[in-house]
């Protein structure tokens, strides 16, 4: 009989915080820039230039911590995290060691098993690094400092997750959280949000942790779910080989679908950590603390209790609809420009959920104005438009957020409320179709169907199927 092992995981999450500038000079944080033009002295460490702490950074580690149930540091300190490599021009990071910004939160997540709270063992704020160009030429390799500067949180669990399971469940629980917040997109596969996942094995019911080792460059949650699968298997044949797990740092490749060993894991020691000298400590006042706290957004599960009081629409839409605070501001603006809220939720379950999927992007890409939707839900209920065309009209409204009104006229997509022209189309049709009138007449119900669908063709499109359906009934009556 085997030995059971369980997983033990901790995560070390990067944020990158969606502020216009870089954290200690006025430098963009934009992307997409040529090389080296959102570039200072501060960012591409040349001597002598100090840096500022820009304020909405500190704004927003404070407002994450707070919204991840953290004790505030009042006093914080920067620190120098010394090491050389060519993509960090100063030979240092600055981070945070001695007085991080944040420490001791906790977030509750769900999964099959039920509910649980992982633990936040701290935040703290620090700088990205530059880019490595390597692949352009074939001797040498450029660098890119335009995202050297750009502000960081490093938000890092306890070592309370279990299973891959758990580990999305805190990731999505902590993208929800901060996308709320509106201080990061949190995309991991633009590298906007990155976790590095550290993970031992223990026997099955033990108490202390095994030597863990951390995995680097895991840009989805399926490789992330692959990396966890494959390193538990990995450790625990070492283990049952007699062998050591190696505290080390590997990097995972997807396409292989294996790990392998990038550098013995360093300590903080390694890295001769000192208070910088350049950076005055920030002291953070009662009241500001206090303004931060009052700002603080609505988040998803209040959101969901109002929607429940306020709205009459389906408990799943409510979840769906509230997981994006995007999505859910678009909900609301939209229903209170037309005061339906089932018809706004349909149109956001069905047809913006289908193209989301389609095109491969996330809720909070969205780009159809509330206006527009409103504009669309009324030009329906006018009957001015059918279910075909406005499926169409809401097609260009996800791609290019067009007017409805303008893009119905403009298209032809308008329907036709000329009974005249209805009748004439209708008469027509009844009169090529002798086989199908006398089918009808003599009880088979379901042959109107293909006279409505007849007359439609010949109406492009552009009919109400009731009044088709009924102006047909009527000349069918008549002998
Ligand atoms: P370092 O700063 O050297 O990376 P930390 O002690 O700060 O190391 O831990 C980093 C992350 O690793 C944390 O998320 C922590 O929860 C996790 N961790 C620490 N020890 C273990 C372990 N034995 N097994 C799994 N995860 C661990
Ligand atoms: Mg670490
Ligand atoms: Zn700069």
């Amino acid at each position: 009989m085997g030995k059971q092992y369980e997983t033990v995981i901790g995560l070390e999450v990067h944020v990158e915080l969606a502020t216009e500038t870089k954290i200690f000079c006025g430098c963009s944080t934009a992307f997409g820039g040529q090389p080296n033009t959102h570039t200072c002295p501060v960012c591409t460490g040349m001597p002598g230039a100090l840096p500022v702490l820009n304020r909405q950074v500190l704004e927003y580690a404070v407002a994450v911590g707070l919204a991840l149930n953290c004790s505030i540091t009042r006093y914080c300190k920067f620190d120098r995290k010394n090491y050389f490599y060519p993509d960090n021009p100063q030979n240092y990071q600055i981070s945070q060691l001695y007085l991080p910004i944040c420490r001791g939160g906790s977030v509750e997540i769900e999964t099959g098993e039920g509910r649980k709270s992982i633990g936040i063992h701290e935040i703290h704020m620090e700088e990205d690094a530059g880019k490595l160009i390597h692949d352009q030429w074939e001797d040498c390799s450029l660098v890119d400092y335009n995202r050297s500067g750009v502000p960081l949180l490093e938000i890092v669990s306890e070592p309370d997750m279990g299973s891959a399971e758990e580990v999305i469940a805190y990731l999505e629980k902590l993208r929800t959280i901060l996308r709320y917040l509106g201080v990061s997109d949190c995309k991991l596969q633009e590298g906007s949000m990155r976790a590095d996942v550290n993970l031992s094995v223990r026997e099955a019911g033990t108490e202390g942790l095994g030597t863990r080792t951390e995995m680097k460059n895991l840009n989805s949650f399926r490789a992330i779910s692959r990396a966890i699968r494959g390193e538990r298997e990995r450790q625990i044949s070492l283990l049952e080989e007699g062998k050591e797990v190696v505290q080390e740092t590997r990097r995972w490749d997807d396409i292989r679908e294996e790990s392998y060993a990038m550098r013995s894991k360093e300590d903080a020691r390694d890295y001769r950590y000192f208070p910088d000298p350049d950076l005055v400590p920030v002291a953070i006042s009662e009241d500001w603390l206090e303004e931060i706290r009052r700002r603080q957004p609505e988040f998803r599960t209040e959101k969901m209790a109002r929607y429940k009081k306020e709205y009459p629409i389906p408990d799943y839409d409510i979840e769906i609809i509230t997981a994006s605070k995007h999505m859910a501001d678009l909900f609301e603006e939209t229903t209170a420009l037309c005061g339906q809220p089932k018809k706004v939720s349909n149109w956001l379950m069905g047809e913006t959920l289908r193209l989301l999927k389609e095109r491969g992007m996330e809720p909070e890409d969205i780009c159809v104005s509330p206006e527009h939707l409103a504009g669309l839900i009324r030009l329906i209920d006018e009957k001015a438009v059918n279910s075909t065309a406005a499926k169409e009209i809401f097609e260009a409204m996800f791609d290019r957020d067009v007017d409805p009104e303008q893009y119905a006229e403009e298209k032809g997509l308008k329907m036709v409320s000329d009974e005249g022209a209805l009748r004439r189309a209708a008469e027509e049709v009844v009169a090529a179709n002798p086989k199908s009138v006398e089918d009808y007449r003599k009880g088979r119900e379901k042959a109107i169907g293909f006279l409505v669908g007849q007359t439609m063709k010949a109406m492009k499109g552009r009919a109400d199927p009731g009044a088709v359906n009924r102006v047909l009934k009527e000349l069918l009556s008549k002998k």
